[in-house]
């Protein structure tokens, strides 16, 4: 009871302290369905108290007894379908025992008589196409569950078996004809089926906003580059070595647009942002697609390198350099960039990593611009690159 306790007390948590968690829509989306689930949880429960009193005071103590414990069943089946079942099932288990409630609740408000019991096989496999692959498995195990629902029902309404509870039941209950149980059993699937494909749409427009979301949280908005925050990920995706796994093959690339402020100050700062959008499109078509460009600061470029060693690093930057300094910009000037090449060493973090390259470019400055310097990571840094590190 305790893990359910900490359940029901993680969902009122989740709800309550929107305003604190990320806003992610994925977040938001999933808070609000289950607060759309427990609420109609709720209410049924609510409900089945309500039949409940009336039953016990016609009298009719046994289903009294089975209304409260359906009931308290229903409150609990959130939390517990979400401690102990996969998420999929629990979409399916939740959406399945609603139409079921549903159906029990049917039964006690219209005593119905129908046609439409041929359809009924039809809505299990309209829910399957609906939620393809995941959805059907649930599906299939659903009909069984209605149709033993319905079966007990009937046999219980004619009063042919003997346990204890559907037979005080039925003597209880109105006479419910065959028909009736199947109408019901459709009218339950039917709102199984549309509640799984408006869940199912719910989640895809839900699962769109957070990846676009997620993508602009790591974009540099002006030339698409990633930003910073990126950096980080990746390197800790590529950088960090797995325990027993040697050291990854990681070069590093960082370039700065020379005499920028004077492309600025001479064409005007929309022509600038052209210029920028502009390198970060040519870098990104000289790249392998598992190589990461990433806007580091006003026109400097970051870009880290997988399986790549002090050669191959150097080579590209050479390469970059001369389709930089061979490319025509939208301004009437010759562009150039200077580089500043190094590779990733045992005891590394971003910022010493970053720093060797940033020591690197500082040389490239230095020696006359429009050039690629290289630091070997056993070189210390020294004190000059430390203190131009825009970082
Ligand atoms: P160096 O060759 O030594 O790199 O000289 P530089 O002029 O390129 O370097 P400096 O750091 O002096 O100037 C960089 C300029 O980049 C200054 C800043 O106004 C400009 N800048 C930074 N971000 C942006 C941007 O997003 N758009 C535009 N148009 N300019 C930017
Ligand atoms: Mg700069
Ligand atoms: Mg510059």
């Amino acid at each position: 009871m305790k893990s359910v306790g900490q359940t029901l007390r993680n969902l009122v948590e989740g709800i309550a302290c929107r305003k604190t968690a990320p806003e992610s829509p994925l977040f938001r989306a999933e808070t609000t369905r289950l607060f759309a689930l427990l609420t109609v949880e709720s209410i049924l429960a609510l409900l089945s108290l309500v039949f409940a009193i009336q039953d016990w005071m016609a009298g009719a103590r046994a289903a009294a007894v089975l209304e409260v414990a359906s009931g308290i069943a229903l409150l609990l089946m959130t939390p517990l379908f979400r401690r102990y079942l996969p998420p999929d099932a629990v979409d399916m288990a939740e959406l399945g025992l609603i139409a079921v409630l549903i159906l029990g609740i049917t039964f006690q408000v219209f005593p119905l008589d129908a046609m439409v019991a041929t359809l009924v096989p039809l809505f299990p496999l309209i829910a399957s196409l609906l939620r393809w692959r995941e959805g059907w498995p649930w599906t299939i195990a659903f009909l069984p569950l209605h149709l033993l629902v319905s079966l007990a029902g009937v046999i219980a309404a004619r009063g042919h078996i003997g346990l204890f509870m559907l037979t005080a039941w039925s003597r209880d209950i109105q006479p419910i004809t065959q028909r009736a149980m199947l109408y019901t059993l459709a009218g339950s699937y039917l709102i199984y089926v549309v509640v799984a494909w408006l869940s199912r749409v719910f989640v895809v427009i839900a699962e769109g906003y957070a990846l676009a979301w997620q993508e602009a949280a790591l974009k540099d908005p002006l030339t698409g580059a990633l930003n910073r925050l990126a950096f980080e990920e990746i390197y800790r995706d590529h950088c960090i070595p797995q325990e027993g796994n040697p050291l990854p093959r990681i070069g590093l690339i960082l370039l700065d647009i020379d005499d920028f402020k004077g492309i600025n100050d001479q064409f005007g700062h929309n022509a600038g942002d052209a210029v920028l959008r502009e390198m970060a499109a040519l870098l990104r078509r000289s790249l392998r697609i598992t190589d990461h460009l990433v806007r580091w600061g006003g026109e400097e470029f970051l870009i880290l390198l997988p399986r790549t060693n002090l050669q191959g690093a150097h080579e590209l930057a050479e390469r970059l350099r001369m389709k930089v300094a061979t490319h025509v910009f939208p301004v009437e000037r010759k562009v150039t960039a200077s580089f500043g090449v190094t590779v990733l060493t045992a005891g590394d973090t971003p910022e010493t990593f970053v720093r060797r390259a940033d020591e690197s470019l500082y040389r490239a400055k230095e020696r006359g611009k429009n050039r690629v310097e290289y630091l070997h990571p056993e070189v210390p840094i020294s004190n000059k690159a430390l203190g131009m590190t825009s970082a």
